[in-house]
């Protein structure tokens, strides 16, 4: 029996406010990933399909949607948040299943989404122009106005949190939206168009196209009547889209991926560090772009971290998402064999553990063994690449400047972490990390959405989240009046 959220058909599209199949009528599997199954059909949209919805969402603009206040549109986000609250188990169970997450990470994902649209709920209201003292006779102030039509491509390691981020944003300040979810996950976002709609956000305010990437990604980011575009996804996609964009020139917001370190001095609380060293790198089988990949650890507590991580490796538990155990499997068999091929070619290094995939994890499930590799040189490709799999490298230190020579020396910069008790210590390499975040004795801050969030490097550009990421989705107009 196909998966149906909220009585959906999951092959349609929406498009101006209905659900209808795409014009070429044709179809993707979803596959649950814990067990190596058809969820359900997805629609296949293509170019033809991304035209009307952008069409749709350039219309919307002149409707009802244009005489909403500020205020009003912060109303309709809440009551979004609202109907997601009330759909929350549903929303978790669906996004366990399609993502493969196990359930209590989904739920944190459905409390994220309602957050978000809590927040630029209240937000929407918040963002006020300037008045300039400028030459006699002149009045001068600025007007936040949205772009005009935005398009968004996402991935599917974490639908509902990159929806509430963005598609929060944008509406907050007037936008209409053009959405490409994933192909390998996008029943969430399916069910939160339909939860938009029935909280009464007017027709065609946001579009959802599901689709190939190569297709309906690419005929989004390429299409001339878009206004903004916002693309979380790899770096070699990250690169078309921001080309795609210049043909155009509309500005582009590039949320990409990370190799992101924790460092750790020999005068940390490792009793408070120690679940964050792990824990950063597993959750959602290590499939997060602010994943911790690299453990990078002072030589004084080299050994007791080693140990106490290879502890914590021997008894993480994978199976499928509704086991609800520390992991579920990856999202593809492609992924696995990504990840496989990345274990298997570091042949050089040395494993410290791995943990167990249970005996009742379905064997067609893409099921990956959590790997910690130690003594890894920071030059290795293992310390050097975006994995996207569970799988964590410790590097030794012996002082701070090495420490944070390590800690710079990839090409991403996405988010760090310290953990000592040297307040000065850590003040300087606050100032001095590359990163878009830098965690002070703690790894993520619980992912806050109030927290702006965006890289430097191959991380990307742009910010997203927290009240940052509405200057991002609103363009500024600047009125002179010479009146004497
Ligand atoms: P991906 O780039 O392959 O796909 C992301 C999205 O882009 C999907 O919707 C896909 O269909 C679409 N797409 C693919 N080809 C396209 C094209 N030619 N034109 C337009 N769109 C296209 O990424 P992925 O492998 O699905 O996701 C994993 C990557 O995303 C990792 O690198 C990860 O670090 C990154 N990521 C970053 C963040 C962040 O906030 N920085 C968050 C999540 C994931």
């Amino acid at each position: 029996m196909p998966i149906r959220p909220l009585d959906l058909d999951t092959a349609f599209c929406l498009i101006g406010g209905a659900w209808g199949a795409p014009l070429s009528n044709e179809t993707l599997p979803l596959i649950n990933p814990s067990v190596g199954e058809t969820l359900c059909d997805i629609a296949k949209g293509g170019a033809e399909d991304v035209d009307a919805a952008v069409c749709a969402a350039r219309a919307a603009l002149q409707g009802p949607w244009a005489r909403f206040s500020a205020a009003e549109r912060g109303r309709l986000l809440y009551r979004i948040g609202e109907l997601v609250l009330d759909n929350a188990d549903l929303l978790a169970r669906v996004e366990a299943m399609d993502v493969g997450k196990p359930l209590k990470q989904a739920r944190i994902d459905v409390i994220a989404l309602a957050r978000y649209m809590e927040f630029y709920a209240g937000a929407a209201d918040k963002l006020h122009g300037h008045t300039i003292p400028y030459m006699d006779g002149y009045t001068v102030y600025t007007l936040r106005e949205p772009h005009g039509v935005t398009g968004h491509i996402i991935p599917w390691n974490y639908p509902m949190q990159i929806i509430g981020r963005s598609i929060g944003a944008a509406l907050a300040m007037g936008n209409t939206c053009v959405l490409k979810p994933a192909e390998e996950a996008c029943l969430t976002a399916l069910a939160f168009g339909e939860l938009a709609r029935r909280a009464g956000l007017p027709d065609g305010v946001l579009n959802i196209v599901p689709g190939l990437g190569g297709e309906a990604g690419a005929a989004l980011a390429g299409h001339s009547d878009v206004d903004h575009l916002s693309f979380t996804g790899s770096v070699a996609v990250g690169r078309q889209v921001q080309q795609a964009a210049g043909e155009h020139v509309v500005p582009v917001t590039l949320e990409l991926g990370g190799k992101s370190p924790q460092i750790v001095f020999d005068d940390a609380d490792l009793d408070a560090a120690l679940p964050f060293l792990v824990n950063a790198g597993i959750q959602n089988a290590g499939q997060t772009c602010s994943a911790s990949s690299r453990i990078l650890v002072q030589r004084g507590v080299y050994d007791q971290v080693v140990a106490a991580m290879t502890d914590r490796y021997h008894n993480l538990k994978v199976g499928a998402a509704m086991d609800d155990l520390d992991l579920g499997p990856l999202i593809s068999d492609r992924q696995k064999q990504t990840v496989e091929t990345f274990i298997k070619q570091a042949e050089d290094l040395q494993i410290a553990a791995q943990g167990t995939i249970t005996a009742q994890a379905p064997k067609a499930g893409s099921y990956v063994r959590p790997t910690l590799f130690v003594d890894v040189p920071p030059d290795h490709a293992l310390a050097q690449r975006e994995i996207f799999g569970p799988v964590q490298v410790i590097i030794p230190f012996e002082g701070e400047a090495d420490a944070l020579a390590i800690a710079n020396g990839t090409e991403y910069g996405l988010v760090a972490s310290v953990w000592t008790c040297d307040g000065a210590r850590q003040m300087r390499l606050a100032r001095d990390l590359r990163a878009g975040q830098v965690f002070l004795n703690n790894y993520g801050a619980g992912g806050g959405v109030e927290l702006p969030f965006g890289g430097r490097g191959l991380s990307g550009h742009g910010r997203e989240k927290g009240f940052e990421a509405l200057y991002g989705f609103s363009t500024l107009k600047t009125v002179a009046a010479l009146h004497g």
